[in-house]
């Protein structure tokens, strides 16, 4: 889960990351009296879940609350990159002397956590990756060392930080792994860190990526959820424990594993160029035990997205074996009744296919048409979608 800057900026103020005073507002009143509050120069800043928003003219500088009214105006509602902006973050403006970026985050292809630092920060750090990969250095951080003090101040050094505040930028960059760790983050990033005229160091954006699998363990990041922008049928599927994120298309998927369903929905996109373009809605991976309770909550979530024309059950037995899979399409159809108004494809393969498929046939029921391989499947569930758009 991605936070907002203002979420970022309440992490880090929570451990001891130096940040500037601000408030949130969703109005011009709101943010003029936010302006008032703070008193002098304040900054008014789009509070969307994309970067860039400086470039997009998010970020504006106003001298007085009357200023900050304004600005409000013109920033709330403003579409960047496709995301509209509900709210802006007031805060007080900083002087500044000096631009740094600084990042953790998990490498993946590595199997460790990376640090990022450049003392060339502000501008696109995915521009300077290309442009001067030398100048942003990326150093390895072990999982069970850990950062200190003497870490930081290795990877500030690859960094080119001033020797003036290195020192007390490696405090910073501490409290930011003590962020990272403490919130099971998978990204702290900090674009700008700077350095203001009088030496001090501030983190003046926060960008933070929480890691949902550790949700168990962080009751209070409940509250960090948007609930205004969350896609309800992804709410609904969370609520559920099922795996699914939405897409643009019409055609449903339900699978049984994550690398089974990345795939189907790689056929059902090329199936759906011979027809009319349609393509997957969805990613719905069922896992291993798929019950008819796990079905039905799959089925339901999928035939109320409006955009689902079609939907293509497939399933690969393994452990669950097609017999179970298919008495729980049934049941999952029985469960639905009416609700259940889609022509549905399925497809099984794997062990104990065939009473899996004997099981479909005699319920015979009339949404369901069996399909026996994958492009064959896909290309049905397609063409069932185009009829229906
Ligand atoms: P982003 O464009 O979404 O990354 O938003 P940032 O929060 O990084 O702001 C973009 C740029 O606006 C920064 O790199 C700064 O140059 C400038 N900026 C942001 N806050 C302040 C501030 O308090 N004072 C000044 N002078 N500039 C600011
Ligand atoms: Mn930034």
């Amino acid at each position: 889960m991605d936070l907002y800057e203002y979420q970022a900026k309440d992490l880090f103020a929570a451990h001891g990351v130096p940040v500037l005073p601000g408030a949130v507002a969703s109005t011009p009143e709101e943010a003029q009296a936010a302006a008032e509050k703070i008193g002098g120069q304040v900054v008014v800043k789009a509070q969307v879940k994309t970067g860039g928003r400086g470039k997009a003219g998010g970020v504006k500088l106003a001298k007085d609350p009357a200023e900050a009214k304004e600005k409000a105006e013109a920033i709330l509602g403003l579409d960047i990159k496709g995301h509209i902006t509900h709210r802006v973050l007031v805060t007080e403006a900083s002087d500044i002397a000096e631009e740094y970026y600084f990042s953790f985050l998990l490498d993946r292809a590595n199997r460790t956590f990376l640090a990022m630092a450049s003392a060339e920060g502000g501008m696109e750090i995915e521009q300077l990756a290309v442009e001067r990969p030398e100048a942003l250095a990326k150093v390895p951080v072990d999982a069970i060392a850990g950062v200190d003090k003497a870490k930081a101040l290795e990877i500030l050094t690859q960094g080119n930080f001033p020797e003036a505040i290195r020192d007390q930028a490696a405090d910073v960059v501490v409290k930011l792994w003590e962020t990272f760790v403490a919130e099971d983050a998978t990204l702290v990033e900090v674009n700008p860190l700077v350095r203001d005229p009088q030496d001090k160091i501030v983190a003046l954006d926060g960008k933070v990526t929480l890691d949902e699998n550790a949700s168990f363990r962080q009751p209070k990041q409940e509250e960090l959820v948007d609930k205004q922008t969350e896609d309800p049928l992804e709410a609904k599927a969370k609520a559920k424990d099922l795996n699914y994120v939405k897409l643009d298309g019409e055609v449903g998927i339900i699978g049984n594993g994550a690398g089974l369903v990345m795939s189907t929905l790689d056929v059902v996109a090329y199936a759906g160029e011979k027809h009319g373009g349609v393509k997957p809605a969805n990613f719905l991976d069922i896992g291993g035990g798929a019950s008819a309770e796990v079905m039905a909550a799959g089925l339901d979530v999928i035939l109320n997205d409006p955009a689902v024309k079609s939907v293509f059950v497939n399933v690969f037995g393994g452990i669950t074996a097609c017999d179970a899979v298919a008495t729980g399409i049934v049941e999952a159809l029985k469960i639905l009744g009416d609700e259940a108004t889609k022509p549905l494809v399925v497809r099984l393969d794997g062990n104990n296919v065939e009473e899996g498929r004997r099981i479909l046939n005699e319920a015979n029921h009339p949404l369901v048409t069996q399909v026996d391989t994958m492009d064959n499947a896909a290309d049905k569930a397609a063409e069932l979608a185009a009829a229906g758009a």
